[in-house]
């Protein structure tokens, strides 16, 4: 074989294997449609013996910053929505870093507006203690008990919140999963309900978008939501009404990063039920 035939070969070769991962990404995407409600009755049966209906779940979702929800969350909002599964939100801070508290309330309401969620169902917190600051701890006791006089008050059955990594490494994320595992290993949250834990990974599969999906499908997983183009374009408008947050490296994550197009979740084990603490 001269040398030109093996280019023209390693071309090929090259073409065959982007093609061939490109129609993996679109069958995993067509599998995923009919496994996304399967795997929500697993996670709720995990905790209950009666089948689960979408109408059934009540989801929150607990954030700590303006434009988390979209930045990190939107693809299981959208997918939880078109399940016709009712999707609250908790932020617990008015993203207040720059003095813009007000501003970015508002722009938090339009990005909840696009994704789906209304008004009615956003909760923005404005405590002096929690502080949009990433050099700011957040006490565990005062996070924990907003979360569950929130998830009492509404009687939420499912929250999604961040892992012990907070995707981005952000402090007052941390925080938020600090306080979510603490209620769970002491038993404080309600028998029904069932928490999540959005996985971190690492820089190399965070930011080649919709590419990571077969890596998401191999890992382990309790639950995957994963969104199509008109999924990815509802969550590209939300992050666009957080308008004093686009910087030139937002843009650059809206167009790369894999929490756009995939979100993948772990249960946080709960203990053991009315446990009392002395
Ligand atoms: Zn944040």
């Amino acid at each position: 074989m001269n040398t030109v035939t093996v280019k023209i070969m390693s071309v090929y070769l090259i073409v065959f294997v982007v093609l061939s991962y490109l129609v993996l990404i679109k069958c995993l995407y067509y599998r995923h449609r009919r496994s996304l409600m399967k795997s929500l009755s697993h996670v709720m049966g995990v905790l209950s013996d009666r089948d689960t209906h979408a109408a059934d779940l009540r989801a929150l979702v607990v954030t700590a910053h303006p434009d988390d929800e979209c930045m990190f969350f939107a693809p299981s909002i959208i997918q939880l929505l078109d399940l016709n599964v009712s999707v609250y939100l908790l932020c617990l801070s008015e993203g207040n870093y720059y003095n813009q508290g007000a501003l970015r309330r508002q722009e938090l309401l339009d990005s909840c507006a696009v994704l789906g969620i209304p008004d009615s169902r956003v909760t923005v917190i404005n405590h002096k203690k929690l502080p949009d600051d990433p050099k700011a701890e957040w006490s565990v006791s005062l996070v924990s008990s907003l979360i569950v006089n929130h998830i009492r008050d509404h009687s939420f059955n499912m929250v999604l919140t961040f892992d012990g990594r907070g995707v981005s490494g952000h402090a007052n994320h941390i925080a938020i999963y600090k306080a979510v595992s603490h209620l769970a290993s002491t038993g404080q949250v309600p028998n029904d309900c069932c928490l999540l834990s959005l996985t971190t990974i690492g820089l190399l599969r965070k930011y080649i978008s919709f590419l990571e999906l077969p890596i998401s499908w191999l890992l382990p997983s309790c639950l995957r939501c994963v969104v199509d183009s008109q999924g990815y374009k509802k969550a590209r408008a939300a992050m666009f009404c957080h308008r004093s947050q686009l910087l030139w490296f937002r843009h650059l994550y809206i167009t790369f990063s894999r929490y756009m197009y995939i979100n993948t979740f772990q249960i946080i084990p709960q203990g053991p039920k009315n446990l009392k603490i002395y």
